[in-house]
Protein backbone atom coordinates (compact mmCIF):
# COMPACT_ATOMS: atom_id res chain seq x y z
CA UNK A 1 0.00 0.00 0.00
CA UNK A 2 1.06 3.60 -0.38
CA UNK A 3 0.00 6.48 1.34
CA UNK A 4 -0.13 10.15 1.07
CA UNK A 5 -1.69 13.17 3.35
CA UNK A 6 -3.54 15.90 1.44
CA UNK A 7 -2.70 19.38 3.91
CA UNK A 8 -6.14 19.39 5.09
CA UNK A 9 -5.23 16.30 7.26
CA UNK A 10 -7.42 13.68 4.70
CA UNK A 11 -5.06 10.49 4.03
CA UNK A 12 -5.49 8.88 0.70
CA UNK A 13 -4.17 5.45 0.40
CA UNK A 14 -4.30 3.11 -2.33
CA UNK A 15 -2.22 -0.02 -4.02
CA UNK A 16 0.22 1.90 -5.66
CA UNK A 17 1.63 5.43 -6.80
CA UNK A 18 -0.97 5.14 -9.85
CA UNK A 19 -4.12 4.70 -8.08
CA UNK A 20 -2.91 7.01 -5.39
CA UNK A 21 -2.54 9.56 -7.84
CA UNK A 22 -6.42 8.71 -9.03
CA UNK A 23 -7.25 9.07 -5.74
CA UNK A 24 -5.80 12.12 -4.92
CA UNK A 25 -7.27 13.38 -8.49
CA UNK A 26 -10.75 12.70 -6.78
CA UNK A 27 -10.03 14.07 -3.62
CA UNK A 28 -8.93 17.30 -4.88
CA UNK A 29 -11.60 17.88 -7.48
CA UNK A 30 -14.13 17.35 -5.15
CA UNK A 31 -12.80 19.08 -1.73
CA UNK A 32 -10.07 21.45 -3.63
CA UNK A 33 -11.42 22.86 -6.62
CA UNK A 34 -10.03 26.22 -5.36
CA UNK A 35 -6.55 24.25 -5.84
CA UNK A 36 -7.05 24.08 -9.34
CA UNK A 37 -3.76 21.24 -9.37
CA UNK A 38 -3.38 20.11 -12.89
CA UNK A 39 -2.28 16.20 -13.58
CA UNK A 40 1.14 16.39 -13.66
CA UNK A 41 1.56 18.80 -10.58
CA UNK A 42 -0.50 15.83 -8.20
CA UNK A 43 1.24 13.06 -10.19
CA UNK A 44 4.79 15.12 -8.71
CA UNK A 45 3.02 15.78 -5.56
CA UNK A 46 2.54 11.53 -4.89
CA UNK A 47 5.96 11.12 -6.25
CA UNK A 48 7.58 13.45 -3.94
CA UNK A 49 5.20 12.79 -0.73
CA UNK A 50 3.91 9.28 -1.24
CA UNK A 51 4.97 6.70 1.39
CA UNK A 52 4.81 2.94 2.12
CA UNK A 53 2.16 1.94 4.34
CA UNK A 54 -0.03 -1.49 5.94
CA UNK A 55 2.65 -4.40 5.02
CA UNK A 56 5.45 -2.65 6.75
CA UNK A 57 7.11 -2.38 10.05
CA UNK A 58 5.85 1.30 10.65
CA UNK A 59 3.05 1.74 13.05
ZN1 LIG B 1 -7.58 17.57 1.14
Amino acid sequence: MRAIECPCGHRLEAEDDEALFRAAREHVDRDHPEMERSDDELRARVAADAYDAGSSARA
